[in-house]
């Protein structure tokens, strides 16, 4: 017979299963949150720290638009051909992708420049 370990929840003090089902792993070892309190965590966290969250989205998410990542350009791709994983993507997709994106952007870029000249 297995024997069953327990840990004790270092929020709620409820004791639970030591395993992933009700802990998170933290690397090797199980979180000391239960994953329960580790989401009302976060969620709190996030209420917590909105602004300051969404700052920082918005800021990453312009970096990676403004310089063409990989990681944006595998999203684009992404929901472009309904591929489901990153890992799917050649880097040679990417790098035509990243491409394809430049000439848009280049070709946009000349069309306001045309239509202010006019
Ligand atoms: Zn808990």
């Amino acid at each position: 017979m297995e024997t069953k370990h327990y840990k004790t929840c270092s929020v709620c003090n409820i004791q639970k299963e030591a395993t992933n089902e009700y802990f998170s792993k933290n690397g090797k070892c199980l979180n000391v949150k239960c994953k329960e309190c580790s989401k009302e965590y976060s969620r709190l966290y996030h209420i917590a720290n909105k602004e300051r969250i969404n700052k920082r989205q918005a800021a990453v998410k312009k970096e990676a638009t403004d310089n063409l990542s990989d990681y944006y350009l595998k999203m684009k791709i992404k929901s472009d051909l309904g591929i489901v994983k990153h890992d799917d993507i050649p880097q040679e997709l990417i790098e035509l992708k990243r491409k394809q994106l430049k000439l848009h952007r280049y070709v946009r870029k000349e069309k306001i420049k045309n239509r202010k000249n006019k």
